[in-house]
């Protein structure tokens, strides 16, 4: 069975982010940019099922600029086979890059695809529904844990306040959480092998999707500063604050 990861090149999760002064959107000039986590997991868990005799090949793929490249090299390093990289600079929201995995799913033609849950640049949580929506696939979102079996994959989901197991009929759709495992570092060696492993080179087009986007970015704004603290002298001052000012007694 053949893993198809879908991996995104996002702003860093250390970096600040800094909004642009005209509210436009987020500062992306000389950022720190990187695989965006959850598709780190994703790319882990694909290379662990290889790895358990699960899978055959392990194939990643990201929708965005030449540099999305690197995005795509840092799985190989982890472990990959071979990447494809769709190359576009414009902005793709989730409903165009479904389309794409679309048409990268009928030319692979994977069992499994395993997605993160959620980008951390855009926040959406949209990609992998609308890919098991456009497929007619089933889908195990916000998986904690992954068991595949003949003909079927088991997903403990983290839901509210517990878990949720669902067994889905393969090919399937699984999105990443965070307690799904730990990703590993690529060694140095890997990072050279990497170099050598192919990556396809495409465009929205090869697929027929009209990338154009839907929505249109009003405004952007940065979270409110938070207010200085203040100390009090005894434990009284506190309690008489708490009732009177932050009104939580
Ligand atoms: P989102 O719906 O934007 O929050 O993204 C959810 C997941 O879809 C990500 O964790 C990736 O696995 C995948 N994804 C989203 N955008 C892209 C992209 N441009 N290239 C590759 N994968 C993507």
């Amino acid at each position: 069975m053949k893993i198809l990861v879908p991996v995104k090149r996002v702003i860093d999760y250390n970096v600040k982010v800094r909004v642009k002064s005209d509210g436009s959107g987020v500062d992306l000039a000389n950022v720190k940019m990187s695989m965006n986590p959850f598709d780190e997991i994703a790319v882990e868990e694909a290379i662990r099922l290889k790895e358990a005799g699960k899978a055959s090949e392990v194939v990643v793929v990201s929708v965005g600029p030449q540099q999305a490249q690197e995005t795509l090299r840092t799985g190989l390093a982890m472990g990959a086979d071979r990447g494809i990289l769709v190359k576009t600079d414009a902005t793709t929201e989730p409903l165009a890059v479904a389309k794409i995995l679309k048409g990268i799913v009928a030319e692979e033609e994977p069992g499994l695809v395993i997605l993160g849950k959620q980008a951390i640049d855009d926040d959406c949580n949209q990609t992998g529904q609308m890919l098991a929506a456009l497929l007619g696939w089933a889908q195990g979102t916000f998986a904690s844990k992954v068991e595949v079996g003949e003909g079927s994959v088991a997903v403990t989901r983290e839901v509210d306040g517990g878990l949720q197991t669902v067994e889905l009929k393969l090919p399937a759709i699984v999105t990443t959480d965070l307690r799904l495992n730990e990703p590993r570092y690529a060694s140095l060696p890997n990072i050279m092998k990497a170099k050598k492993k192919p990556i396809d080179e495409k465009a929205p087009d090869s697929y027929g999707v009209d990338i154009t986007p839907r929505l249109q970015v009003v405004s952007t704004k940065e979270p409110p500063a938070r207010q200085a603290g203040v100390k009090v002298a005894s434990v009284a001052e506190l309690v008489q604050k708490l009732k009177s000012e932050a009104g939580v007694l």
